[in-house]
C-alpha cells in the first residue's frame, strides 16, 4: 500500500517568539508548497498561535508536543485538545520519549491523551521506543510492543488508522547515534505486524510509522527508503529550515 510520507519537526523546548517566526517564514519559502510529504512543526505551546499564522497561506501543518485528556477546569500548567484545536493545531506528539523518561509519563497516560485527541479530531503522533540498556537486554520488542498496545487500547480499527507511530529509540534521540537501517526497519516491520494482529491487516498497512532519532539531511534518504518506514519525527535538524528542508525533500 502506497503510503504517503509524513515528516514532522519537533521543536522541543527551543525558540523565542522571533526565532519562531523567523523559522516558520523560512520554512513558509522553503517547502511551504510541497503536496508530495506531509508536512508539520510542533513548537513550543507558547508559539502554536503565531506559528500558526505564519504557516497559514502554507502546505505546512501545524502540531502541539503534548496534551491533556481533561477538557478544562483546575489542570494548572495543562492546555486541552480543544484548546490546541482553537489555535489550528492537526496533529500532537504523545508520549514522546523525554515526556515518559523526564517528566514520568505512564503508558496509562499517554492512551488517556491519544483518546482525547481521536475525540476531539486532532491526529496523534504516538512515540515509543526503547532506552539503550533495554535494547542492550534484548528487550526492545517487549518495551516497544507494550508501548504500541497500551497506548493504542481502546481504539477502533478506524482510529487506530489515524495515529501516527513514531519509533524513537531513546538512545538515538539528540545523541548523533541513528539506528541503523536494518534495525530501524526491523522494529518498523514489527510494529505493522503488531498492528494487523490488533487490529487488521489493512488497518495496519495503512498507519504511517515514522522514524526519529538524530535524523539529519544525510542519513534521511536511505531511512526513508526503507518498506515499512513511512517518514521521520524531526528533533534538531527541525531547528535548521535548511536541514528540515533537505529532509522533507529526501521524502519526495
Ligand atoms: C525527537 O525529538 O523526537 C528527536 C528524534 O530528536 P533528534 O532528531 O534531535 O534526535
Amino acid at each position: 500500500m502506497d503510503r504517503k510520507p509524513f515528516i514532522a519537526g519537533n521543536w522541543k523546548m527551543n525558540t523565542n517568539s522571533a526565532g519562531a517566526a523567523e523559522l516558520s517564514a523560512a520554512l513558509v519559502e522553503r517547502i511551504g508548497a510541497v503536496a508530495a510529504v506531509d508536512v508539520a512543526v510542533c513548537p513550543p505551546f507558547v508559539h502554536l498561535a503565531v506559528v500558526g499564522e505564519l504557516l497559514r497561506p502554507s502546505k505546512i501543518a501545524l502540531g502541539a508536543q503534548d496534551v491533556f485528556y481533561e477538557n478544562d477546569g483546575a489542570f494548572t500548567g495543562e492546555i486541552s485538545a480543544a484548546m490546541l484545536v482553537d489555535v489550528g493545531c492537526r496533529y500532537v506528539i504523545c508520549g514522546h520519549s523525554e515526556r515518559r523518561h523526564v517528566i514520568g509519563e505512564t503508558d496509562e497516560l499517554v492512551n488517556r491523551k491519544l483518546l482525547k485527541c481521536l475525540t476531539e479530531g486532532l491526529l496523534p503522533i504516538l512515540c515509543v521506543g526503547e532506552l539503550l540498556s533495554e535494547r542492550q537486554a534484548g528487550e526492545t520488542r517487549d518495551v516497544v510492543s507494550r508501548q504500541v498496545r497500551l497506548g493504542l487500547e481502546g481504539l477502533s480499527g478506524a482510529d487506530a488508522g489515524k495515529v501516527t507511530i513514531a519509533y524513537e529509540p531513546v538512545w538515538a534521540i539528540g545523541t548523533g547515534a541513528v539506528a541503523t537501517v536494518d534495525q530501524a526497519q526491523e522494529v518498523h516491520k514489527m510494529i505493522r505486524a503488531l498492528l494487523a494482529e490488533l487490529y487488521d491487516t489493512p488497518t495496519a498497512e495503512g498507519v504511517r510509522i515514522q522514524y526519529g532519532g538524530s535524523v539529519k539531511p544525510g542519513n534521511a534518504a536511505e531511512l526513508l527508503a526503507c518498506k515499512d518506514i513511512d517518514g521521520c519525527l524531526v528533533g534538531g535538524a527541525s531547528l535548521k529550515a535548511d536541514d528540515f528542508a533537505a529532509i522533507v525533500q529526501a521524502g519526495m
